[in-house]
């Protein structure tokens, strides 16, 4: 049976690996060398080198690419390791468009990193076209598309924009840690690739960090593995096994991060101390429509408006016991932080109020506990500081 006519699940679990040939060991071994025995003078086998490639890596990016849906697949020590290869692929005087609640280490990133390389960016509401549409110039190469965006979780029309980005010849890029190809594909909405922090849910329990770049585009994933192995990002094989152990499960374990994240984000529209409730599944939400075309799902993530001040939301963070206070998501754990103080502090208060990030929003990463335990938890620390 071909790969492609496969379901996803199964896809997760076999793709890229094959009961090695000479043990029958079920797993891909974890191959920790650095080099390759050469048969003759400058003529290597497939492998030469382990920053160049690696079987344990091999296997994990034939895996990723075959749940993106893409031809191939890149691996990285970090998210952010794959995000700055893609901006390796541009030249000083280039411009780049990314979302304005884009994940805060993508904004450092670019605004420290590269505007001092003459890279120039601008930072808009994506889900805003015209404001897309105005941004373009000749000279974009990118537009950068995080959906849903971090932490209101505004859903982008990932075919628009890819249309958009299209029509000036730049490269829609899609960062899909929160979605997951899972939830959304965006390769087969058109974006040219889409960029994954592996930390999050596929590996998805919290005890790696990795990056990895998709594509079916064949000359755009060379010069990812130019950069890949000229810059030098690469995991390492561990790493990499970690990360395969974590793919294989990633549908159960979405379809629970979606479940809970439901029940919670329904029960918080019910609570009188919350005044907006930030989950794409919910009506209410500003891109629900969108995330109904494009997504199967609504993901893990929910965040959340307090009417409180920037210390009562710090207490209500902290006064949790089974949502665990830190920044970081998509484990098999439920974590909760604060965007203003944590994952976001690095925006300008300005800029950050502007886009919506106010000193009362919560942030939940929705673990696969029992709900209920969940939910009594947040009453309970509501309880505690909102009320008490
Ligand atoms: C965490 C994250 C990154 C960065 O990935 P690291 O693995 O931490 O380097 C990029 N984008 C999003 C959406 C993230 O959540």
């Amino acid at each position: 049976m071909d790969d492609d006519d496969q379901q996803i699940e199964t896809r997760a679990i076999h793709a890229g690996q094959q009961p090695d040939p000479e043990t029958g060991s079920v797993m891909p071994p974890i191959y920790a060398t650095s080099t390759y025995e050469q048969p003759a003078p400058g003529e290597p086998t497939e492998y030469e080198y382990s920053r160049t490639g690696n079987p344990t890596r091999t296997a994990l990016e034939e895996n990723l690419a075959a749940l993106e849906g893409g031809a191939h697949g890149r691996a990285f020590a970090s998210g952010m390791a794959a995000i700055n290869t893609v901006l390796n692929l541009c030249e000083s005087g280039d411009h780049v468009i990314a979302s304005n609640d884009v994940y805060g280490g993508t904004y450092r990133l670019f605004t420290q990193v590269y505007e001092q390389y003459d890279l120039e960016f601008d930072f808009v509401d994506m889900t805003d076209h015209d404001a897309v549409e105005d941004a373009l110039r000749d000279e974009t190469e990118i537009v950068w598309v995080e959906t849903p965006t971090n932490p209101l979780l505004r859903v982008v029309d990932t075919t628009a924009i890819a249309d958009l980005a299209h029509s000036v010849d730049a490269l829609c890029v899609v960062d899909n840690t929160f979605a997951t190809p899972i939830l959304q594909q965006p390769l087969a909405d058109g974006a040219d690739a889409v960029c994954h922090s592996l930390t999050k849910y596929m590996g998805g329990h919290s005890d790696v960090v990795g990056g990895a770049l998709v594509t079916d585009d064949d000359e755009l994933d060379e010069q990812f593995g130019f950069y890949q192995n000229s810059v030098g990002g690469t995991p390492d094989p561990f790493t990499a096994f970690l990360v395969l152990r974590g793919t294989k499960t990633l549908p159960v374990r979405m379809e629970r991060h979606c479940e809970n994240a439901r029940a919670i984000a329904a029960w918080l529209t019910e609570q009188p101390a919350v005044e907006t409730v930030y989950y794409p599944g919910l009506e209410s939400h500003p891109t629900h429509d969108v995330a109904r075309k494009l997504m199967d799902d609504y993901g893990g993530m929910v965040s959340f408006e307090l009417d409180a001040t920037l210390e009562q939301a710090s207490d209500v963070v902290a006064a949790t016991e089974v949502f665990t206070l830190a920044e970081s998501l998509g484990g098999v754990e439920s974590l909760i932080e604060q965007p203003a103080t944590m994952t976001h502090q690095t925006i300008p208060r300005q800029e950050r109020l502007d886009a919506g990030l106010t000193d009362g929003l919560i942030r939940a990463s929705v673990g696969i506990e029992h709900k209920d335990d969940l939910i009594d938890d947040l009453e309970a620390a509501f309880d505690r500081v909102l009320v008490g």
